[in-house]
């Protein structure tokens, strides 16, 4: 009997002090605000020290550190040692930089605790508005839905899983892929990025089912090649169902030829999937936004505004051109989903029958924040910055004879490589140096075999100074690399 009544006691993880605790969280509020404002004068990425890495494999707590104490942890062992990416010398991979904006939106974001799977409130109106957005962005009809997702992977499994369900029709969800005797066969260029490989597998279709098409001399696809490979799968007996382009592929920026592939597509009666993780939203420049002509007649889009959008971390999207697709792919009739005309249960179709997720967090609020707060003019701008800045660094590229340029810059990606013996192996070893200079972050890729320093300029605060060091850094230690060896 007392057990039970000690039980009934509060047992609330609400602060006893909250004055102390405001304080302590205004504390971490500048930290971060301190962190983003001083971010040049870091090192990009500096190797996590053993200390501070073993310091996390430790058992699970029983009892309680203050918040002090674990902001000092974070501060200390945490921090120093991120990505980078919010650096403006980070050019790696294809990675955003974030905002104050964003940030700040994304405390505002946990505090609500929203969850974003269904119900009649106010934050799915949000995330609806973003969906009113990109459909005017990007042209697409009224019969069109958007999902937030973690990221343009997930974004083009959707796009494969909602292709799958609409070649194979509905009854494939009772069935199984393998149940509707088909043999369903789907179309990607050698440079797509790998995660159309990863859901081909994951949707079960296999990577058998993928047809790799290859890239002209710009790195686009080759339309004609995706003609001959279409034809000859339909010859033997096979069901072409699905293209993916790349609005910016990932190791060199190329645009694929979408409007050429959408018209392919409408011919061969082909889901006509765009992967614009990298660059679609580059469309908000008006004067980057011709180079990708086509993408308002694609069944469905990924995008990421994570990456040129500049919200923090995860902002993936997936834009579908008739949401009766995604509908007819994920909608479940769960009796504890129970839908209503009044009260919260009201407000259907929710966005869990639009994806694979019940629980959703409120991923449009940082992206809300940061298209009000700087405007497609803002964020429309840096895109033009990045562009410009890619272009700086091809020019000096050539007229640097050291260095060699890899492959055209048609956005924001430029791929060069160090002239010198064993290639490979030097500008691989240029690379891993330059991260551990922290001065400067590009990534290592391979182009036909070729070896090259990538620089995927994404992020708003990068500037020609950064260029500069990038450069200065590399032909530093290539002829550090190249020089004989003293005896
Ligand atoms: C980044 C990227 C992806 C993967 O997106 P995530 O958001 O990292 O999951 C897919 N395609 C291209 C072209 C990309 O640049």
């Amino acid at each position: 009997m007392h057990a039970t009544l000690a039980a009934l006691e509060p047992c609330s993880l609400d602060p006893q002090d909250w004055a102390e605790l405001r304080q302590q969280g205004h504390r971490m509020l500048d930290d971060m605000l301190d962190y983003i404002a001083h971010i040049r004068q870091r090192p990009v990425w500096q190797p996590i020290p053993d200390a501070v890495r073993g310091a996390f494999s430790e058992p699970l707590p029983q009892h309680a550190i203050s918040l002090s104490d674990a902001h000092h942890r974070f501060m200390t062992q945490v921090l120093p040692y991120a990505g980078g990416n919010a650096h403006p010398a980070f050019m790696g991979w294809v990675q955003g930089g974030g905002t104050p904006v964003g940030m700040l939106a994304e405390m505002l974001a946990a505090g609500l605790n929203a969850n974003l799977g269904g119900r009649d409130q106010m934050p799915l109106e949000v995330e609806r508005q973003i969906g009113l957005w990109m459909r005017e962005l990007f042209g697409f009809p009224a019969s069109a839905n958007g999902l937030f997702v973690t990221g343009s992977s997930t974004a083009n499994l959707l796009g494969v899983l909602v292709a799958r369900t609409h070649a194979l029709g509905v009854a494939s969800r009772t069935s199984g892929v393998a149940g509707q005797g088909a043999q369903l066969v789907a179309y990607a260029a050698s440079s797509a990025h790998s995660c159309i490989t990863k859901a081909m597998e994951i949707s079960g279709l296999g990577t058998q089912a993928l047809r790799t098409v290859p890239v002209d001399a710009l790195g686009q696809m080759d339309v004609a090649a995706l003609a001959a490979l279409i034809a000859a799968d339909r010859a033997a007996g096979l069901q072409p169902f699905f293209v993916a382009a790349s609005a910016g592929t990932v190791n060199t920026g190329a645009i694929d030829p979408l409007a050429q592939v959408a018209d392919l597509a409408e011919r061969e009666q082909l889901w006509f999937h765009v992967d614009g993780a990298l660059g679609a939203l580059a469309v908000l420049s008006p004067a980057q936004a011709p180079k990708f002509k086509g993408i308002e007649r694609a069944d469905s889009l990924a995008l990421d505004f994570h990456k040129w959008g500049q919200v923090p971390y995860d902002a993936g999207y997936f834009l579908v051109r008739n949401g009766a697709d995604q509908l007819d792919t994920f909608a479940t009739p769960a009796a504890y989903l129970a839908r209503h005309t009044r009260g919260l249960a009201a407000g259907s179709p929710w966005p869990c029958d639009f994806g694979p997720d019940l629980s959703r967090g409120f991923r449009a609020l940082k992206t809300w924040f940061t298209f009000m707060c700087h405007g497609t003019e803002q964020l429309g701008a840096v895109v033009d910055h990045c562009c410009a800045l890619a272009q700086h660094l091809k020019t000096l590229v050539l007229a640097t004879p050291e260095l060699e340029l890899m492959a055209p810059v048609a956005l924001n990606v430029v791929c060069f490589r160090y002239r010198g013996e064993h290639p490979n192996d030097l500008n691989n070893e240029i690379v891993v140096r330059l991260h551990e200079s922290g001065l400067a972050v590009p990534s290592a890729s391979t182009i036909d075999g070729h070896v090259v320093i990538r620089a995927a300029i994404v992020n708003h605060r990068t500037q020609a100074q950064d260029i500069a060091v990038l450069l200065a850094t590399t032909l530093a230690l290539g002829w550090q690399l190249s020089a004989p060896t003293p005896q």
